[in-house]
């Protein structure tokens, strides 16, 4: 067979093979954030423009250059969510959360779309699950939101994490390093790309995450965000890292994490992982105070974070081998053509008693059915003949062993769940 249509480019199929370890790592994430007391919120696949240009910042990379935008057919404007913050703000907002509490603790796993140039690691729809804390100004819960995002990859079983913390200050703060590092800059212009030439015009902060080499080391002699920091910006900083150290979570100090988007604030923190090459960004977070407000909410601090799901599989396929699935399932074999209504039926039973149970719709032969039960990993053939029928018997395969006998067809589901050990319901 050869594919007419292929998926677009940067955008993945998740085949059954794969799909069992999204299945594993969704169901640690629902796990350990309900143990954190966060709860889980969906929002739309798409959303009005005009909430990811207002909050992400209009000259962003991913507003500038990344975004899925159409018009509908009343020509509104919307947007394949590139980000996941803004939403569930907008969503906050909307619904009133506030009034659940004067903390609102919120996650989700879902996917975001971003028009980048797709490499490994790198696609243009991907999955995230994040944690957004609402309600708090207070360096704790930023402690608490970087150990989420830490335990979390911890638990998924990543080792070696490099976790990076920085602060980026107050918006006050921002605004008086903003002159000093225009002025840095601007005699330095000849030398600086013509994006950041731009850049010096509508947001000069966002020119220290260049990658460029000669922008990067120019940058290298600039005066530092850090030396900025007020006295209230400082406390803060001191006791986010007080608390991490408490909590036994390492971490590294970078001089600056701009991060993407413009509506950080104060703590910004990444984790990256070594084995990842030039992707290796496998989580960013921060906090972001005035985001509610811009959007039109009352002033409410909050923090959060996103981890890129893809990235931390393969992460988790570089460094931890995939456990081998132990076999469980039962194939149900027709010894002949005039038994199969009683092969359905009882793995439909089986099913019932909470087995995974398959047979064989192609009419094969019992030979090419007992090679499918091999080849599905199955741990028991249990096969049905005319003879075995008429005696209200089966004969039950063990097909690690290959030893065989007969079992009384209404003591089967005990002897499976006896010597398959108890029914899966994992997966
Ligand atoms: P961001 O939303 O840009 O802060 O990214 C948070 C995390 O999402 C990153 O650390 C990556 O793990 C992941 N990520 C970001 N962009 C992509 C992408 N295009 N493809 C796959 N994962 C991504």
């Amino acid at each position: 067979m050869t594919a007419e249509y292929r998926s677009v480019r940067g955008m993945r199929d998740l085949l059954p093979e794969e799909t069992r370890r999204w299945r594993e790592l969704e169901n640690s994430v629902h796990g350990i954030m309900a143990r954190w007391g966060y709860g889980e919120i969906r929002t739309p696949v798409f959303e009005q423009t005009e909430l990811f240009t207002r909050s992400v910042g209009e000259d962003s990379d991913i507003v500038s250059k990344q975004m899925y935008t159409f018009q509908d057919r009343s020509k509104t404007s919307l947007t394949l969510k590139p980000e996941l913050t803004a939403p569930v703000m907008r969503a906050y907002i909307q619904h009133r959360l506030d009034r659940m509490g004067v903390l609102t603790k919120l996650y989700y796993i879902d996917s975001l779309f971003r028009r980048e140039r797709p490499q490994a690691g790198r696609l243009r729809q991907f999955r995230q699950f994040g944690a957004e804390a609402i309600g708090s100004p207070h360096p704790e819960q930023d402690a608490e939101i970087i150990a989420l995002a830490f335990r979390i990859l911890k638990e998924l079983g990543l080792e070696s994490l490099t976790l990076q913390i920085s602060s980026i200050g107050s918006p006050k703060t921002r605004a008086r390093y903003r002159d000093v590092l225009l002025r840095f800059l601007s005699d330095q212009r000849d030398k600086l790309s013509r994006t950041s030439q731009e850049r010096l015009k509508t947001n000069p902060l966002r020119i220290l995450d260049t990658k460029d080499p000669e922008e990067r080391r120019i940058l290298r002699e600039a005066p530092s965000l850090l030396d900025y920091l007020d006295h209230e910006d400082l406390a803060h900083y001191r006791t986010v890292k007080e608390n991490l150290t408490g909590l036994d979570i390492p971490f590294e100090e970078a001089p600056i994490l701009v991060r993407g988007l413009d509506y950080y604030s104060r703590t910004t923190f990444e984790i990256s992982h070594p084995e990842l090459g030039a992707q290796n960004a496998l989580c960013g977070g921060g906090r972001y105070d005035g985001l509610i407000q811009d959007l039109g909410g009352e002033p409410t601090p909050a923090v959060g974070f996103a981890t890129g799901i893809e990235r931390v599989l393969l992460a988790l396929e570089k460094t931890t081998p995939s456990p081998a699935e132990s076999p469980r399932d039962i194939y149900v074999v027709a010894a002949t053509g005039t038994v199969i209504q009683a092969v359905s039926k009882l793995a439909a039973q089986l099913r019932d008693a909470g087995f995974t149970a398959q047979f064989d719709t192609l009419r094969r032969s019992l030979k090419a059915q007992m090679r499918e039960a091999n080849r599905l990993n199955c741990a028991h053939a249990v096969i049905i003949g005319e003879e075995e029928l008429g005696s209200e018997q089966v004969q039950v395969k063990n097909l690690t062993t290959g030893q065989q006998l007969k079992v009384k067809m209404n003591s089967l589901v005990s002897y499976l769940a006896n010597s398959a050990g108890p029914p899966s319901s994992s997966d």
